[in-house]
């Protein structure tokens, strides 16, 4: 059976069709620019990258360009044979604590959970209603990045703040990432031969976030009522003094200056003052640029803060696992990240590590107490899986 798995941003779309169960890969695609000049999407099948060049107007053209293309390359003789689409929405709030079947009802939730998520969810919403016109016969299912974090318990998701604004303003922890920290966990019990454990998840991307997982089920997670708690991320401050903000308030700042610069202008960027990718960050730290050596030591103090904390809060731990960009590919990061927890135990496989880049594998030593491994996150399995489920 054949089945959809779609990421809409505000201006891209991220495709994969699977046939499923076996989780075969057929295709995937990636549409860029949409809405904006100079827009092209790129195709992978069979192992070869294709770019294409053309105008893409809206979520319904990208969706007619994923038709054509699964017509072209013989995937499909008719649309009928994709039987269920799964889109990977942001924000579900307090109201999906697991993926769902599309209704009005559904989408209306989306939408009034939009001021959680006002660059995702409302781009979610554009892309399901035109996944609804173009394939009107497939099942269409939503896969919330919150749902995985609905198991956190109110002493952990909880702010200090009066208990009466989680009512009357939905303001608790919601988490995110939770499609790539449920991945990584299965494939971890996978690897560990066990169902009962205790995981730290450390999905170190551009926006990056940690979980503690006890026997699959998230107890905590470093994102917060929005992406940007936590951690230091690429473009993101994560933690801060909340009062910061009424501060610079006062100073003549307007909500919406701070908003972007805490959003787009922090972490790396705002720290180093050049560079928001961590690559370049391990480059200026290379050619010791004193700023890319503070950015990169602030960065991995908070991941290190969050490790220990979740070391604490399971009371041990049975694995750390590394995703994501950083996390998949910067051998140079894991290492400042993991010499600074021998304290625990745990000793890194110098050359396992700096062998590994993108592939799974664990990159510490047998004597270890924590084993440590690199897992490749897979978002779209996970969102075909539920769809297929649903159906
Ligand atoms: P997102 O999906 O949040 O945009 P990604 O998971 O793609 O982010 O991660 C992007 C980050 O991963 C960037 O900071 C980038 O520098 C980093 N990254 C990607 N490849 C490498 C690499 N080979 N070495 C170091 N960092 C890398």
């Amino acid at each position: 059976m054949k089945i959809l798995s779609i990421n809409a941003g505000s201006s891209s779309m991220k495709f994969t069709a699977y046939e499923m169960p076996e989780e075969k890969v057929l295709i995937s695609g990636y549409i860029e620019r949409i809405g904006i000049e100079g827009s092209f999407y790129t195709i992978k099948i069979n192992g070869e990258k294709i770019k294409k060049e053309i105008k893409v107007v809206d979520h319904k053209q990208a969706f007619e360009i994923i038709v054509n293309e699964l017509i072209n390359y013989k995937i499909v003789e008719t649309l009928d044979e994709i039987k269920a689409m799964g889109h990977r929405v942001v924000q579900g709030g307090s109201y999906f604590d697991k993926s769902v079947i599309v209704n009005e009802d559904v989408l209306k939730k989306i939408e009034e959970l939009s001021p959680l998520a006002p660059l995702h969810n409302p781009a979610a919403i554009t892309g399901i209603k035109a996944a609804q016109e173009v394939f009107p016969n497939a099942l269409q299912v939503v896969v919330f990045d919150t749902s995985f974090h609905q198991t956190m318990k109110e002493d952990k998701y909880l702010y200090a703040l009066p208990y009466e604004w989680k009512e009357k303003y939905n303001i608790r922890k919601y988490g995110a990432h939770g499609t790539s920290h449920q991945y990584v966990s299965i494939r971890a019990n996978e690897l560990l031969k066990k169902q009962n454990t205790k995981l730290i998840t450390c999905h170190l991307g551009s926006g990056a976030s940690i979980s503690a997982v006890v026997n699959g089920k998230c107890i905590d997670t470093s994102m917060g009522l929005t992406p940007n708690a936590g951690l230091i991320m690429g473009t993101r401050c994560g933690d801060i003094d909340s009062t910061i903000i009424p501060y610079l308030m006062r100073k003549g700042k307007t909500i919406e200056e701070i908003e972007t610069t805490m959003n787009k202008q922090s972490g790396f960027i705002g720290i180093s003052g050049k560079y928001s990718d961590a690559r370049d960050i391990m480059q200026g730290c290379l050619e010791n640029d004193p700023r890319a050596i503070l950015a990169r030591d602030m960065f991995v103090n908070r991941v290190v803060d969050y490790i220990a904390k979740y070391y604490f809060e399971m009371n041990g731990c049975d694995a750390i696992i590394f995703t994501a960009g950083i996390g998949e590919n910067s051998f140079y990061f894991r290492e400042q990240i993991l010499n600074r927890l021998s304290i625990i135990g745990i000793h890194l496989d110098k050359e396992k590590n700096e062998k590994c880049i993108g592939e799974e594998a664990i990159i510490s030593t047998k004597n270890s107490q924590i084993p440590c491994y690199v897992i490749p996150t897979n978002e779209e399995v996970m969102i075909a899986r539920d769809a297929y489920n649903l159906l």
